[in-house]
């Protein structure tokens, strides 16, 4: 904590020499967790994943350190960190893979130095990970998928009418489970999907110059157009906005995103679905501490990888936002206050 909170670590100090019992506190772990997450074009990452997880760590571990990198949407980036971590002596990583795939070889080393790896909020594929910390991801693309659906019957569109899918990152086992979901919903619904597109690192300027193109080759036949987050979303209206569409299709997205729910209340984006990313980053510090302390950990279900090995898992449920509910969901959550959402930008 003292590497981490040079403030609140002297607040820690003192609380724990004015109690009588700095011996037992001074014995306490000091491990070293380092925290490693795949990209810098989604703002989660930053403004809640970091600081939510090592307020955590702090609060059960003060002595504890974490070491933290962001990939920047490179998986060799990705490994080079984490191996600058096992280097440092790290005892835990907690890693959001920026490709599943090729991260099972961080697994691979870390569990050499026999030092366990939680797989956050995305699935690495290896069987030696320790814990899988997510959401129900296919439920995410099912509710993205059901708004869309739901707002077009609604409005009227007429059966047969066509959508247009921005997926996420082929290299993130959840963009595979949020399309599935979505497709779930839509290939039954009598709408029809005109193209999609798998957006390499999640990167919104992609997404926008795909979605350019497709309202190009299409124009007026997309009648919805899903998004599978609010970095995409955000790239998707750009470009629907750039070519002057009036009025705009519903477009989804995920994260709650403070600019997804400000589009959101000025009608450019009809929904985006909240997850709540404080009990997420704190199931992962809760068992990373536990883990660097060399205690055991069980999961409330367990999830399979690609190749078969069942990893005890901590699934969150994910909730839909419209215009409708953004008060009872991420406003009475604490997630934003109503004053941060109301900030014109
Ligand atoms: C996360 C999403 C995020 C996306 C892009 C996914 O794995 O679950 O919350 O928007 O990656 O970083």
């Amino acid at each position: 904590a003292a590497i981490l909170l040079a403030a609140g670590s002297l607040t820690a100090c003192s609380n724990g020499s004015s109690n009588g019992s700095s011996a037992s506190t001074a014995t306490a772990s000091s491990a070293k967790i380092g925290l490693l997450l795949p990209d810098s074009v989604t703002a989660r990452y930053e403004s809640a994943d970091k600081p939510y997880f090592e307020a955590k760590v702090t609060a059960l571990c003060p002595d504890c350190t974490v070491l933290y990198a962001n990939a920047d949407g490179d998986a060799s980036k990705q490994q080079q960190q984490a191996e600058s971590m096992l280097t440092q002596g790290v005892n835990v990583l907690v890693l959001d893979p920026f490709d599943g795939e090729a991260a099972a070889s961080i697994v691979g080393e870390a569990k050499a130095k026999n030092v366990p790896v939680i797989s956050y909020d995305r699935l690495i594929d290896s069987p030696d990970s320790s814990a899988y910390i997510s959401f129900d991801n296919e439920k995410v693309g099912e509710l993205q998928g059901q708004a869309l659906v739901d707002d077009l019957k609604k409005t009227g569109v007429p059966a047969g009418a066509g959508i247009i899918m921005v997926n996420g990152s082929p290299t993130d086992n959840n963009a595979t489970l949020f399309k599935k979901g979505a497709h779930s919903v839509i290939d039954t619904s009598g709408y029809k999907v005109l193209a999609e597109y798998d957006t390499p690192g999640w990167d919104p300027a992609q997404a926008q110059t795909w979605v350019a193109g497709q309202i190009t080759q299409f124009g007026s036949q997309i009648k919805g157009l899903y998004a599978a987050n609010d970095g995409t979303a955000g790239g998707a209206i750009a470009a629907l906005k750039g070519a002057n569409v009036s009025p705009l299709p519903p477009v989804t997205g995920q994260d709650a995103e403070l600019a997804g729910i400000q589009r959101i209340l000025s009608g450019d984006q009809y929904m985006t679905v909240y997850k709540a990313l404080k009990p997420e980053a704190e199931q992962a510090a809760t068992l990373a501490v536990a883990l660097a302390k060399g205690q055991a950990v069980n999961g409330t279900s367990t999830t399979n990888t690609a190749g078969g090995a069942a990893i005890p898992s901590f699934l969150l449920v994910p909730v839909a936002v419209t215009v409708d509910n953004i008060e009872s969901t991420v406003v009475a959550d604490g997630f934003y206050t109503a004053a941060q959402i109301c900030t014109a930008d």
